[in-house]
């Protein structure tokens, strides 16, 4: 949690122009940016940039510059610009692929922020404007993209050892779409969607209705 302070409404507007070119940056692929960097897109002093992002947090270290989505992170936090959990779908085949094109998550608080496979063919695409990656880069690249909560729809013999790497890389949460019972410990959240079991109470309702 951010602490609440004081912060002058001039920093407040560079903090959003800083947000913005952040932004700008991790769209690019940009991991890591400097003071220097970001003054010489803005054409504001390296200092004052430095001073601005000290008043309002503790980022970066010295020499080895910002983590660009860090930064925009927390600087989205303080302006209070978004609250979401952020989901990674692990496994875009069909399933996979309509739960990244469904739009509505955004309101319920939710932001697909990454897509993982391993099919080369499907590696390298965009759904919805979000990136599918090499599931074997899934504890770097989720660490860059602050990934709460995995989204598991690969098929079911591949489900555990999925899940496996999910939670060492450190996320909080797992959807699980498929039908294997996952095993996780006790602080990683499970919820499973099994829609074959929606499916069996319907037909076992239907049988009844009919019988
Ligand atoms: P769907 O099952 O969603 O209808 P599909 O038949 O195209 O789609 P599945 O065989 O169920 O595909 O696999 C879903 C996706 O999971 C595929 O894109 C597949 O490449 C991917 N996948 C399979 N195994 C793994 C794994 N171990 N890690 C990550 N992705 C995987």
């Amino acid at each position: 949690m951010q602490e609440k302070k004081h912060v002058p409404k001039a920093t407040l507007e560079r903090l959003s122009l800083y947000y913005k070119t952040l932004q700008n940056l991790d769209n690019e692929e940009v991991v890591t940016t400097s003071a220097i960097e970001l003054a010489e897109i803005l054409d504001i002093k390296p200092e004052k940039i430095r001073k601005d992002l000290s008043m309002v947090g503790k980022f970066g270290m010295k020499g080895l510059g910002y983590d660009v989505i860090h930064l925009k992170t927390n600087i989205a936090n303080i302006l209070g610009l978004q609250n979401y959990w952020r989901l990674a779908i692990i496994g875009v085949g069909n399933l996979g692929a309509a739960l990244a094109n469904y739009e509505k998550i955004s309101d319920w608080g939710f932001v697909i922020a990454a897509l993982f496979d391993i099919d080369e063919n499907k590696i390298g695409e965009e759904i919805n404007g979000v990136r599918v990656y090499d599931f074997k880069k899934f504890a770097s690249i989720s660490r860059r993209k602050l990934i709460d909560i995995g989204v598991i729809a690969v098929p079911d013999d591949a489900a555990q050892k999925v899940a496996d790497t999910l939670i060492a890389a450190g996320v909080k949460g797992i959807w699980n779409f498929t039908a294997v019972q996952i095993d996780a410990p006790k602080n990683i959240k499970v919820v499973d969607e099994n829609l074959m079991t929606g499916l069996s109470a319907l037909s076992f309702y239907l049988n009844q209705n009919s019988n």
